[in-house]
């Protein structure tokens, strides 16, 4: 392994000429950085780093510990690190430990949530099952850990359309998330039914109060004044599921995460892509920005996820230093009953059966 000294923390910042890491931000973040990589690689941590955490905390991890939050999942439960620091949400932080019960998955941020998953009256699937006996229940992966122990199946937005055809009968209830429902059902009419929270009253789901900001009237706006007009294939517009369906049918492109990072990969080193704008989080912008330079990405940076951003330099110095003393951990640690993470891990490790 190289060495790591403040002086090659720096090199690395400034070669990466991205807009919000400026001459200030590294002369003043480096050395908290420097110090967070010595005792990471000291203590064989793993830091996970989510798409839509802000440039600075995402380059802590290797590109290997980059992703969506599955892909994180997916990764903590392979490696041989006792501890795991993940930057992201608290029910991201909580899927790895359902996955990997023996290892010490930290956040910086506990209260770090997720309107989807804290919105979410779980009695709500209590009373779909009851409605309507028999019909698999699909949870998204933006949820609790409890609330997902009372379902059949998880997705992510990436494999939604897939589980939801792989589990049997020709009904699927979907929660939390109605304007993701209501896309998903949009997209398997006639094929399936999709059945979730009160049809078009979304108060007892949940939203995500960050793609649910951009509206039609938005995407209008950015199709004319950053000149991005339909069926141009070299500009597009990209809007992730958890958007209003009136917005995935404006836009040139929807998908979740991954999907919406594999388009923009293929079409800048294919058609050459010269300009994008993407619905989701801001940051998630930022980090596309710095992965395809080719491409002019506008970004509408009033979007941001109030809990990602919870999560800072700070907070992962601090559990660093406590493991490198064997101080308490408690304050950042998810502490999960062994019950429940029996329970909550039958659902996931479906999806992943079917999802292979
Ligand atoms: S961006 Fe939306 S879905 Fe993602 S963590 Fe924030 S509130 Fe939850």
């Amino acid at each position: 392994m190289t060495e790591i000294t403040l002086e090659k923390v720096k090199e690395d910042l400034y070669s990466r000429h991205h807009p919000s890491i400026t001459p200030v931000h590294i002369e003043a973040k480096a050395p908290m950085i420097y110090e967070i990589l010595r005792l990471k690689a000291k203590h064989n941590v793993v830091i996970l780093g989510h798409n839509y955490m802000e440039p600075i905390l995402f380059g802590l991890s290797a590109p290997e510990e980059q992703g969506d939050s599955l892909a994180l999942s997916r990764y903590a439960a392979t490696t041989d690190a006792e501890y795991i620091i993940f930057n992201g949400v608290f029910f991201m932080a909580e899927t790895a430990k359902i996955l990997s019960p023996q290892k010490r998955v930290l956040i910086a941020d506990k209260t770090a949530g997720c309107s989807l998953a804290d919105d979410f009256d779980s009695s709500v699937i209590d009373e779909l099952k009851a409605t309507h006996p028999g019909v698999p229940v699909m949870i998204y992966v933006n949820s609790n850990a409890s609330d997902k122990a009372k379902c059949d199946v998880v997705c992510t937005s990436a494999n939604a359309k897939h589980i939801a055809m792989s589990m049997p009968g020709e009904k699927i209830i979907f929660v939390p998330d109605v304007l993701f429902a209501r896309n998903l059902a949009e997209e398997l009419k006639g094929v399936k039914e999709v059945i979730y929270p009160d049809g078009d009253d979304a108060a007892r789901g949940a939203i995500c109060e960050v793609h649910e900001k951009f509206t039609l009237a938005d995407i209008l706006a950015i199709r004319k004044s950053f000149e991005i007009p339909k069926g141009h294939t070299r500009r597009m517009i990209y809007a992730h599921w958890e958007c209003r369906p009136e917005v995935l049918r404006e836009v040139d492109f929807y998908g979740s995460t991954s999907q919406i990072m594999n388009d923009i990969s293929q079409r800048a080193s294919g058609v050459g892509l010269e300009r994008a704008f993407v619905a989701s989080e801001c940051e998630f912008t930022s980090n596309l920005d710095a992965a395809f330079p080719q491409v002019d990405f506008f970004t509408a940076c009033a979007v941001r996820c109030q809990h990602m951003a919870k999560v800072s330099l700070g907070g992962v110095l601090e559990i660093l230093r406590r493991i490198d003393k064997g101080d308490d951990l408690s304050q950042y640690e998810v502490l999960l009953e062994p019950d429940l993470i029996e329970r909550a891990k039958k659902p996931i490790e479906l999806m992943m059966q079917l999802s292979r």
